[in-house]
């Protein structure tokens, strides 16, 4: 096959992609652009946003916000407590306010970074909360950056897409990615969604700008990633992809029934792959060490993903039965 130099001529993954995750929300095969991973994204939006802004974070949450908005300087480092830096907003999510922000208490920002599923706590927002969320981002001006990693884990009736609710091209960018639905984080393929209903204040299109900053920093998601993602878009692809995170979802309330019961409380998992255990009063570092000197398991410190993870442990459903059965009865010693 001869393929001319510097250009993809096969199907195209974008419309392939907003068929399937958009089909009927009004996303076109122009809004998306491919990446080479949700995480990637996150940093050229960073770049995108630039400096001088702030931005809301749920916490806890995925690292990457944050620390990106460190690396760019969004932050006071002259400020101890993590909780006080300047520019950073932390929303609590927590199992008392069904970890969702009581928004009435969360300073207007430029940004909000929302992901949901969330990745460490594993709870989905409704379509009231996203409806919530949306009006939030309208009255303050903000743009919402919509974390959808984990949408097909959700089997509960939450919407899937920050597009679901009327009004978000408005206001939100989506970032997504194959590497929890396909097993690609080494491969490397995700895609991120900026409407062109999405304007600056003084009505510039957000896509255009992005366009800018991925055509300097970044040349494209390579052909066999992107061929390897129409794969999993194809009927058997997307079969392939229901089946695994279906059985990783198994795996998440073999996680829940040990952790319940022993007696913990016991968040997430449902829809998600990922297990949220309190131990109160603890410290998150001390458990984490406690489960892997006593069961040389490896489980992550809830306080990594912000304060409010303090005193939980994050618990991955991603793993080989046998391997998540072992786990499992080697806690029902630690902790009967
Ligand atoms: C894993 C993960 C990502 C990173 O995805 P890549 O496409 O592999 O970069 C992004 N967001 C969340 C919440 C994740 O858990």
């Amino acid at each position: 096959m001869v393929v001319s130099a510097g250009r993809w001529h096969g199907p195209n993954l974008r419309a392939a992609i907003a068929s399937t995750f958009y089909g009927d929300l009004g996303i076109e095969e122009t809004d998306i652009f491919v990446s080479d991973g949700a995480k990637c994204d996150i940093s050229r939006l960073q770049l995108l946003f630039g400096s001088n802004v702030k931005m809301a974070v749920q916490d806890p949450s995925y690292p990457a916000y944050v620390d990106s908005s460190v690396i760019m300087g969004q932050t006071d480092l002259f400020q101890k407590d993590i909780e006080q830096y300047g520019n950073i907003e932390y929303m609590r999510c927590t199992p008392e306010n069904g970890f969702f922000p009581d928004l009435s208490t969360v300073s207007k920002t430029d940004i909000i970074f929302f992901c949901s599923p969330n990745n460490p706590t594993g709870s989905v927002a409704s379509r009231d909360q996203l409806m919530q969320l949306v009006q939030f981002a309208k009255d303050n001006g903000s743009i919402i950056v919509y974390d959808s990693a984990y949408a097909m884990y959700i089997s509960d009736d939450c919407p899937q897409s920050i597009f679901e609710i009327p009004g978000a091209k408005e206001v939100a960018i989506e970032t997504s990615s194959f590497s929890k639905y396909a097993g690609f984080t080494g491969v490397r393929l995700g895609w991120t969604v900026i409407p062109k209903e999405l304007l600056f204040s003084d009505g510039f299109p957000v896509a255009k700008d992005f366009n800018r900053i991925v055509c300097t920093c970044f040349n494209g998601s390579s052909n066999i990633a992107q061929a390897g993602g129409l794969a999993c878009l194809s009927s058997e692809g997307l079969k392939a992809m229901k089946d695994v995170i279906g059985f990783y979802k198994e795996n998440s309330e073999i996680i829940i029934d040990t952790f319940a019961s022993l007696g913990f409380n016991v968040y997430g998992g449902k829809n998600a792959p990922y297990v949220w255990v309190h131990f109160p009063g603890r410290s998150s570092w001390d458990v984490f060490a406690e489960i892997l000197e006593k069961t040389h398991l490896v489980t992550t410190p809830g306080s990594g993903f912000g304060p409010g993870g303090e005193g939980f442990i994050r618990v991955s459903a991603f793993g080989h039965r046998g391997n998540v059965l072992e786990a499992c009865k080697r806690l029902k010693q630690l902790y009967k």
